[in-house]
This record gives C-alpha cells, structure tokens and sequence, in this order.
C-alpha cells in the first residue's frame, strides 16, 4: 500500500514540462508570471466585478515587460521564438483571458497586420509606439451579421479620388473603445482589404458592448465607420482577400492553443489547494477517491494539452506550421480548459461560484475564447476539411 504522503507534485511538473523548456523560455516565463502575480492578480476580482480595466495603464506596463508583439522582428519588438510567446501566453491567462486578449489583439492582430501587410511607413509609425504600449491597437473583422463568415462582410471601402471612404459597423471588437488606432477589414472592388484607421479619424466612433457575463477585464466594443474618410496609403498594400485577415487570426490562435492551458492550470492548482484545506466528512476533501480520480483526469488533460502546444510551438518555430494543426490545439486545449474549470467549480462546492476564488471567472471568461478567434465548430470544420478534402462550411 502507498505511504501516507502530503508531498505534492504541481499539475504541470507531472511531466516534467518544464524539461522541454530551455532556460531562456523558462526566464521569460517566469518574468511573466512574477509580473501577473505583483500588478494584475491582486486587482482582477475587482476589475472583473465592476467590468473595467485600467487598460492604457496596464498596456505601458505590458510594453515595459516586453510581451506586446514579442514574438515580431525589429521596430521595437523583442523577437522571442514562438514557444516563449505561447508561454507568456499561458501565464498571462493564468491571470484572466481578458488580459492575454489584450496583449493578443495587440500583438498578434493589429501589430502582425502592420507587420506582415503594412508599408514601411505603417510600421514605422505604429510598431515602435505599439511595442512600448504607447499606443493601442484593435482589429475589426467580425459585424453583427458576420462572425463565423467574415466573407459575408458589409463594410465596404469605395474611392473618392484617391482618398478611401469607409462605411461599415463591426461588432465585438476587443480593445476598440480604448485604441489609437484600428485595423478594419472592408469590401472593395478588387476584394477585401486591411485599412489603418486612426481612431480620432471624423466619422469614427467606439462604443463599449456592456452587460458581458464573460471577459468582463477585458474592453469589448462596436466599431462605427460613418463616411470615415483616409488617405490613399491607409490600406495595408501586403493584403488582399480574406487571407489578410485569416493570417492574423492564425498568429491569434495559436497563442489561444497555450494560453487557455494557463486559465486551466490556475484553476486546477487552485482545486488542489482548496480540497487539500477543505474537511468533509472528518477527512480533507482531497483524499476521497472521487475528487482524487477528478484532479487525476485534469491532470491528464492539461499536461497532454500542454505536449500539444509545445510540439506545435515547435513547428511555429521551424516555419512548418500549418493552420489545420492551429485548430487541432485550438479546438483540443480551450475544449479542455472549459472543462477542466467547470470540474474544479465543482470541488469549490458554493465557494467555487464566487470571485473569492479564480474559478468560475476563468470558466466565465473561456466561454468567450470557445467563440472567438474562430468558434470550436469552425475549427471542427477546418480538421474536418483537412481529414476529408471535403469543404462542410456551406
Ligand atoms: C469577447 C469577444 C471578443 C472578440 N474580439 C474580437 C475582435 O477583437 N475582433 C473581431 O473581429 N472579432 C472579435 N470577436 C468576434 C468573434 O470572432 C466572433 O464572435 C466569432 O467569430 C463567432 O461569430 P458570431 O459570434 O457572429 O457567431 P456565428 O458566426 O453567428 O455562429 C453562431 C454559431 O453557429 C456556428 N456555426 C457557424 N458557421 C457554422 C457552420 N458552417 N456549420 C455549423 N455551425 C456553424 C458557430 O460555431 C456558433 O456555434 C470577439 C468575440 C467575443 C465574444
């Protein structure tokens, strides 16, 4: 029979994660999470509760870490590899979704637009100011009416002399009612383009979407495009047709694929220390089979989830990665991040629905992550087109 022990082993040290890892991942993912546990999680039940974010604040803060745009070349950028962008990810949804999609849509949005599509002068202009958090970026593609087929857009850019017009609403747009500046996506006649907009533009205006029961720490906002009218050199010249767009949503997702691992380990790490305190029945909660066979199947999952990512973080950084196996870990890991955090609701009994604990705002917020960035079906779709050559979206 095994020894009585209270010796215990973290989630992700089960297998030995931290091994795959070399030292310069591991520092910088440990400078992030030291900077989660100082600046942020000592304020996110608040900011969760009253639905704000102090997120000019928290940007030049994140500028200073260094996580904006990180994994881009030059203009500022640090230029890490795609396996420390993936964990920087992880630790800051540690903390709260709301926050990774801020450095997100930053990052792998607006900054990878003006980066891979933009002109010299783009990324000149944005890139530096955007890397040190002066200036914050939003990325506009999904409309009230098209989420999940964005080719069904209706904001249409039309010429007037050499000047743009645009005209257009776009709906659920992360970071918008506080950017400088937006990346929209809209019709023209030779197909969609990218256009930087500059958010004090005419004609522009942001108005935050209230009442969200998910990613309250998080700025959400529909985008009114009202005759906004930009000069000839606005549109991004590196993007044309949907693939513009889809590019960024790449960078977007596989950033997901880790960081929905980091709200499901702080979920787990706190089930754990919760039902190792918790007394039922004359014995802590943590030693009865039923919640032990449930923190052993999170385990499983998490630390599999988290082999996943790796391994495609490892094919980011060897140029091969493609965007089927994007949506394999995206659909795998936030599948297994919403599960894992509604089980350790469950081991928090009453305690679990409150914002005393971690949980069910993380469970809150991945529902949010199940839709965005492509929904779980979409991505189901994606594999399924992969597997069959066979296109089931129409
Ligand atoms: C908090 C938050 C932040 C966001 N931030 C941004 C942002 O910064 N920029 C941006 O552009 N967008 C953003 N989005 C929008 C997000 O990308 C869309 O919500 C998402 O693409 C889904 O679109 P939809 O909500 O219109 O759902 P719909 O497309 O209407 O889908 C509804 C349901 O139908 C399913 N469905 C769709 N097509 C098919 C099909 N072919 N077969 C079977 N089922 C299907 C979907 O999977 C889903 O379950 C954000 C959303 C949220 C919630």
């Amino acid at each position: 029979m095994p020894e009585p022990s209270r010796d215990r082993v973290a989630p992700l040290d089960l297998l030995a994660v931290d091994s795959l890892l070399t030292e310069e991942q591991l520092a910088i993912q440990d400078t992030v999470r030291r900077f989660c546990a100082d600046r942020v999680r000592p304020h996110l039940a608040d900011w969760f509760e009253a639905g704000e974010l102090p997120a000019r604040e928290l940007a030049r803060e994140l500028g200073g870490l260094g996580v904006l745009g990180m994994h881009l070349e030059g203009y500022g950028c640090a230029g890490t590899d795609a396996v420390s962008y993936g964990l920087a990810c992880l630790e800051l949804e540690a903390a709260d979704s709301g926050i990774r999609s801020l450095v997100s849509v930053q990052g792998s949005l607006a900054m990878y637009a003006l980066h891979a599509y933009g002109s010299e002068e783009h990324k000149q202009q944005w890139l530096p100011a955007m890397a040190a958090g002066e200036a914050i970026g939003c990325f506009g593609l999904t409309e009230p009416d098209f989420g999940s087929d964005p080719g069904g857009m209706r904001t249409a850019a039309r010429r007037d002399g050499s000047d743009w017009v645009l005209r257009g609403t776009k709906m659920w747009i992360t970071n918008g009612s506080v950017a400088d500046l937006a990346v929209v996506w809209a019709r023209t006649e030779d197909g969609v383009r990218g256009f930087v907009v500059p958010t004090g533009t005419p004609g522009f205006a942001a108005n935050p979407v209230g009442r969200k029961l998910s990613l309250r720490a998080s700025v959400t906002s529909e985008l009114v495009l009202d005759d906004v009218r930009l000069p000839a050199d606005a549109v991004l010249p590196g993007a044309r047709g949907l693939g513009g767009p889809l590019g960024c949503l790449n960078e977007a997702r596989f950033g997901i694929v880790f960081g929905a691992l980091g709200a499901a380990r702080d979920s787990l790490e706190s089930a754990i220390s919760y039902t190792g305190d918790r007394v039922v029945f004359d014995k802590p909660l943590s030693a009865y089979q039923l919640t032990q066979a449930k923190l052993a199947d999170m385990a499983v999952d998490l630390g599999t989830g988290m082999l996943l990512a790796l391994h495609l973080g490892r094919l980011k950084d060897d140029g091969t990665l493609r965007p089927e196996q994007v949506s394999v870990g995206k659909l795998n890991n936030v599948r297994t991040a919403l599960r894992i955090a509604r089980e350790c609701r469950t081991l928090l009994g009453a305690n679990g629905i409150t914002l005393e604990y971690p949980v069910m705002r993380h469970a809150a917020n991945l529902e949010s992550v199940l839709t965005y960035e492509g929904t779980s079906e979409v991505h189901a779709l994606v594999v399924g087109q992969a597997l069959t050559g066979e296109s089931a979206f129409r």
